[in-house]
């Protein structure tokens, strides 16, 4: 197949902004396809830094590229499933191959939308256990409904022929062979294929593979059953103790922090400040009783600037109730320890 006869083939690349779907995207583009990218977004994405104003870097990649962009977030479905997810999860509490399915699935509606023959992604076979060894990428392009219609350009020479192959649309011998975790070719294939130095060690992170994250994720879980994507949200930010069944603490680590937790405050929460010396904001979840208001506020005065044994004013704001004050002295250290989720 020549390179104008490709023009008019559709594609679909999904593009997270890490190194391999950047590898698979610029070949693609050099065989000469019709690319449009899709990339997926959930709270647990570290690969949606900032680094170039307000852009992440798959919508840089497409914009270096001159291909259109279409994002899809993951919001609350995603935590729903990440309650229960058939598969299980990964080291953390990452759940690779529901979580494949799932993005598969609305690949699939967006392919038919636009009418590309097939989708391809930069996924490595053998490179990640949990979702890339080859039975389980076949059992997600089974159960995602895409079978054989998933072409691989970093490893479709070592992988059985999928449909674009065998319509003739893909050439084995222009696609890659690389499979097993080394990251060696791929650095050298970036760099032939001239994506610039600062791209070739990016990689999409995923917070849910995060040990700490998993601890501090698996609780909210447990402990909150209308948890949306706000909560999680909340996890990325600030020291996290759990006071009881019903009620936890987000306390603010700086400024920074203090007022992204002070935006992230919902309606059923209740936001912590201390009155009389510099200190945290905190959220306090769930519900509070006299008994736990009280703890929360004297680990609140642990992190305020006050010297030892001070008396701390706190003061507790919630929707719709007027302010309530307390005056504490700060929590030891140790009996903080115990209660902090991570
Ligand atoms: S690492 Fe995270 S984003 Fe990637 S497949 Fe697993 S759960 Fe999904």
């Amino acid at each position: 197949m020549t390179t104008m006869e490709r023009k008019n083939i559709k594609t679909l690349g999904l593009l997270s902004g890490g190194l391999d779907s950047h590898i698979a995207v610029k070949l693609m583009l050099k065989l000469g396809y019709d690319v449009t990218v899709l990339n997926f977004m959930s709270p647990f994405c570290t690969c949606t830094k900032k680094s170039d104003g307000c852009k992440s870097a798959a919508h840089m990649i497409a914009n270096e590229c001159g291909l259109k962009i279409k994002t899809i977030f993951m919001g609350n479905e995603y935590l729903e499933m990440l309650r229960t997810p058939k598969y299980g999860y990964g080291s953390g509490m990452n759940p690779c191959i529901d979580c494949r399915i799932m993005m598969f699935r609305q690949t699939k509606k967006v392919m038919e939308e636009m009418g590309a023959k097939f989708v391809f992604t930069g996924e490595v076979v053998s490179q990640r256990p949990m979702s890339q060894m080859r039975d389980r990428l076949k059992k997600i392009e089974k159960e995602s409904g895409m079978e054989g219609l998933i072409v691989r350009p970093l490893s479709a020479a070592v992988m059985e022929p999928t449909i674009p192959e065998t319509m003739g649309w893909i050439d084995r011998d222009e696609m890659l062979k690389i499979s097993g975790r080394s990251r060696k070719p791929q650095i050298e294939i970036g760099r032939e294929l001239g994506i610039k130095k600062e791209m070739l060690c990016s990689s999409g992170g995923c917070l849910l593979t995060d040990g700490h994250f998993a601890v501090k994720m698996k609780d909210m879980l447990e402990h909150t059953e209308t948890a949306d994507v706000k909560d999680a949200r909340l996890l990325r930010l600030g020291r996290h103790f759990r006071l009881n069944e019903e009620c936890k603490i987000i306390v603010g680590r700086n400024d920074k922090e203090n007022i992204r937790l002070s935006r992230m405050t919902k309606d059923a929460d209740t936001l912590i400040r201390i009155n009389n010396y510099p200190g945290p904001d905190v959220i306090l979840k769930g519900k509070a009783a006299n008994g736990v208001r009280e703890l929360a506020a004297r680990i609140a005065a642990r992190y305020a600037s006050a010297p030892k044994d001070a008396e701390v004013e706190v003061e507790f704001t919630a929707h719709g109730m007027e302010p309530k004050k307390l005056t504490v002295t700060a929590l030891s250290d140790d009996a903080i320890e115990p209660l902090r989720i991570i």
